[in-house]
């Protein structure tokens, strides 16, 4: 059945405008996020490409939430899959394990080794990762005859997942706010490392750092240092104020404050490691190690949900000099269709090389990226690494003012975008008065050239269009 192959039904420019298509009726028994607009339903997918009920064909320049990082339709992971429902579709990880559970530890440890991370354990997303890293950081304490240590550190401008735990470590007020009286009330936060809207004029960047350690240190120093279980960070924000890379020496810094305390350091990988940003993990760069680190999106690829936590060696230590056990579990843990299906997927990315891919196809994204829309009016900034790519919108590239909330600058480039045939990821979280106004972009690793080239081709025409709109308004 050639429908079943949307490349068959492919133009050379890689997708049909929405011009030519209309969009079909959906079934109303779902709830969706909005109750108002349902969104598209996807047919077929197959590489980068995603096939609406419409017929219409687009190009997922964001890998959904930068989830997908070898395409779609890959025929490997599926004979894994099956393979591995075949033989043991499911067992309590209570009482069993699975060579795809193990093996799949052992691929992620082959890189998280030698930095000293010793232990990998898998759960069904992001932020029940999050929620078990936050567990585990408070038993490490709880066992380790600490038990006053209560309190977490995470920063403004984040994003950690949408159950209570995870949602409190965040600071998305548009995710958050309603949810308020649930939240953990053992949590604050210190500003985020976000240099573009918030390094002073007249600071350097070391300043800036050094002005963010300390701004640790004394919030570490207001809740009393020896009550404080971790400091928890993203090593590059993404989905909050989209792909912000920290200052360089920020993390060596703020790993300092922390072991001047003995607090623990979590960082969150859950969208920006597993190759994301050019290397496996997000921290390697810098080579500062956390001692619990979450993964997410990348690992499975959006084959199956799965997302995991690495523990490094002092907290495992911890852990066997306590109880010797961690009391934490899902029914789904482990789950052996989606190790089966993470394991293929980081075979792959390991057999062809696509860390260092994406690493070299992100120096040609940011060089397409910056011909095509640097110095324009309302662009603030481009930033981020390997193939996580943001651009913020300001009003007022002097000031760095962001859009007020109804202008929905980074919204409308993604809808525009979408209308001419390729799929971005928008975002605007107002926290401190800054909006973060944004469109992310996250191809799958395996994307072309040609497909990038396309892809800024079409983000910079979404572009002229919103800001010829806002012109024309104002
Ligand atoms: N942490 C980060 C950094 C994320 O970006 C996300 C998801 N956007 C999460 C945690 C939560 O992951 P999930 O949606 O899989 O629960």
């Amino acid at each position: 059945d050639p429908t079943l192959d949307p490349h068959s039904t492919i133009p050379s420019y890689g997708f049909q405008p929405a011009a030519t298509q209309t969009k079909s009726p959906h079934n109303p028994a779902l709830l969706h996020r909005s109750l108002a607009h349902q969104p598209d339903t996807v047919t077929h997918a197959s590489g980068i490409h995603l096939t609406l009920s419409s017929g219409r064909t687009i190009i997922d320049a964001c890998g959904g939430a930068a989830v997908s990082c070898i395409g779609q339709n890959n025929d490997e992971v599926f004979a894994a899959a099956l393979q591995q429902m075949r033989r043991v579709s499911y067992v309590h990880t209570g009482a069993y394990t699975t060579s795809s559970a193990e093996d799949l530890a052992s691929v992620i440890l082959d890189v998280g080794a030698p930095y000293g991370l010793e232990k990998a354990f898998f759960v069904g997303s992001g932020s029940e990762a999050m929620d078990a890293a936050m567990k585990l950081a408070r038993q490490f304490f709880y066992e380790g005859g600490r038990p006053e240590r209560r309190h977490f550190v995470a920063r403004r401008q984040s994003y950690h997942g949408a159950t209570l735990g995870a949602m409190s470590l965040s600071s998305n007020l548009a995710r958050k706010v309603p949810y308020e009286p649930l939240l953990l009330s053992n949590v604050s936060h210190v500003g985020p490392a976000y240099a573009y809207q918030y390094q002073r004029a007249e600071e350097s960047e070391e300043q800036y750092v050094m002005r963010l350690a300390e701004e640790l240190d004394g919030e570490f120093q207001r809740l009393g240092p020896e009550t404080v279980i971790a400091f928890v960070a993203e090593p590059i924000v993404g989905a909050t104020s989209g792909c912000v890379p920290a200052p360089s020496g920020y993390f060596r810094a703020v790993r300092e404050v922390c072991d001047r305390y003995g607090v623990l350091l979590i960082l969150d990988e859950v969208m920006c490691g597993m190759g994301r940003c050019g290397s496996y993990f997000a921290f390697e760069p810098e080579a500062v190690v956390p001692d619990i680190m979450t993964m997410g999106k990348g690992l499975g690829g959006g084959y199956a949900p799965i997302a995991g936590v690495l523990v490094g060696r002092k907290v495992v230590k911890g852990l066997r000099d306590g109880t010797g056990m961690f009391n934490h579990g899902h029914t789904y843990q482990a789950h052996p269709l989606s190790c089966a299906s993470a394991l293929a997927v980081q075979k792959i990315i390991k057999r062809d090389g696509l860390v260092e891919r994406c690493r070299d196809r992100g120096l040609f994204l940011e060089r397409e990226l910056r011909e095509a829309l640097e110095g324009r009016k309302y662009v603030g900034d481009i930033r981020g690494r390997g193939l996580f790519w943001g651009i913020e919108f300001v009003q007022n590239k002097e000031t760095k003012r962001s859009f007020e909330p109804k202008t929905e600058f980074g919204y409308r480039v993604q809808r525009k975008a979408f209308d001419l045939g390729v799929a971005l990821y928008p975002g605007a979280a107002t926290v401190d008065g800054v909006r973060g106004d944004h469109v992310l972009i996250a191809p799958p690793y395996t994307v072309t050239e040609a497909e990038l080239k396309t892809i800024v081709q079409v983000v910079r025409e979404a572009y002229d269009a919103v800001e010829w709109g806002v012109d024309e308004v104002s």
